[in-house]
């Protein structure tokens, strides 16, 4: 049994029934998803979303779907690791790590969305799936396809890191790889979606596939032993996550799953691409389309399409936004590997970078609960961080050339 209503127009309220489309036809705001909040309360309870398997459907009932889950059940309930290391390092008491490098089968959090998107695509009657991607998209989109049975067209910008274009082809959709930068690959994935009938999850099915990132919120209230935390960073492309992320909070809330809820959202942006942070410092509502140019190529969203939405939810929870630049992006990568052992992709570096200014401006006080939320895992954008490591000890297959060795290291 589902719990969706319908959708609803976020601009002018307009209602309209359950069918791949995405923007109003009378003012042409984007639709939302809206869900019986009362049903969902009367049904869902804490004990039974633990008795469920550990996958992101464990909250079923709040994902817009109607019949049972066509794809993902591999994906979700990624560790949520206390970080004391790092929480060392930053001054910080009590700060968790949300870690979706891992427990997805393409190794980010777009196995979330793209579950949600392709069990829609299926209810929907579509043979062909498609998207327009910075590079983990295309990657959850040509792995759950082949599961499910879709023909794939995937498109990006032919400018994206070769091993992030490997990883989708090793699935053998159609890749298309666009001369122009992801604004320009959206747009004319939007020309491509008017003309055939495919199920592109980011743009018809937008409103389903967004709801899907929910989950992480979900997990993250669940893993604190049901309580929402005191701030929550999240990385910004196109804003979507971080509405996304909050909206879970206050469903977990709405739905009494939950007491209270005081979070205060923080976009983490990179300098080379941080138009929802520019507008917030500027304490603009109007969001200035960039041309991207940083190492952050998953976040590399020059026009966001959830940007107003996001500021929206940054104001109203009293939080704020950094952005990073790209050496401050590869220190952190690596400050994030050596202190909790854990290997982030860019947008990750994006995030710990982005949380450490924040906790220097003071936005972050030291005893609050903080979540930093990792998104893609580090294996993705190996070639950022090629020279910026240290080099390994070269040796001869002898002890003395061991021991020669170790002095060096040692001293
Ligand atoms: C897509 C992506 C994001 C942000 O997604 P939006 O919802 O578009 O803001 C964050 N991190 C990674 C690794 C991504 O691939």
């Amino acid at each position: 049994m589902s719990f969706v209503r319908g959708l609803k127009c976020r601009e002018c309220g307009r209602e309209y029934p359950v069918d791949p489309i995405y923007v109003c036809e009378f003012c042409f705001g984007p639709l939302e998803v809206i869900y019986d909040y009362e049903g969902i309360r009367k049904t869902l309870t804490r004990e039974k979303i633990q008795s469920r398997p550990q996958n992101l459907w464990r909250y079923r009932e709040l994902l817009p779907i109607d019949g049972e889950p066509g794809s993902g059940l591999q994906s979700g309930f990624t560790p949520l690791i206390r970080a004391d290391n790092l929480a060392g390092v930053l001054g910080l008491k009590e700060l968790y790590i949300k870690d979706d490098t891992v427990a997805h089968p393409t190794l980010s959090f777009k196995d979330r969305v793209v579950a949600v998107a392709l069990t829609k695509a299926k209810e929907f009657g579509f043979d062909t799936v498609a998207c327009a991607s910075t590079g983990n998209l295309a990657h959850a989109v040509s792995a759950q396809g082949a599961k499910a049975g879709f023909n794939r067209f995937i498109f990006i910008p032919a400018s994206l890191e070769k091993s992030k274009i490997v990883a989708s082809l090793v699935y053998e959709p159609n890749l298309i790889a666009v001369e122009g930068n992801y604004d320009e690959v959206n747009r004319l994935c939007s020309e491509v979606a008017n003309k055939y009938r495919w199920a592109f999850v980011n743009i018809n099915i937008r409103p389903f596939y967004s709801e899907g990132s929910k989950t992480h919120g979900y997990e993250i209230v669940e893993q604190l032993g049901w309580r929402a935390p005191d701030n929550v960073i999240v990385p910004c492309a196109s804003g979507s996550l971080l509405t996304k992320i909050w909206k879970s909070f206050k469903e977990m809330k709405e739905i009494g799953l939950i007491g209270e809820m005081k979070t205060k959202a923080f976009a983490a942006q990179a300098s080379g691409c941080c138009p929802i942070v520019t507008a917030l410092k500027h304490k603009v509502d109007v969001i200035k389309p960039v041309k991207p140019d940083t190492i952050a190529k998953s976040l590399a969203i020059g026009n966001p399409a959830d940007g107003f939405y996001a500021l929206q939810v940054i104001k109203e929870s009293g939080g704020f936004g950094e952005d990073v630049s790209d050496r401050e992006i590869i220190d952190a990568i690596k400050l994030l590997a050596k202190t909790e052992g854990i290997f982030a992709e860019t947008a990750g570096g994006v995030t710990l970078a982005s949380a450490i200014r924040l906790i220097k401006a003071g936005y972050i006080s030291k005893d609050s609960l903080t979540v930093i939320c990792i998104t893609g895992n580090g294996l993705k954008t190996q070639e950022a961080l090629i020279g910026h490591t240290k080099e390994p000890s070269y040796i001869k297959p002898n002890m003395a050339s061991f021991e020669e060795a170790l002095k060096k290291i040692k001293t």
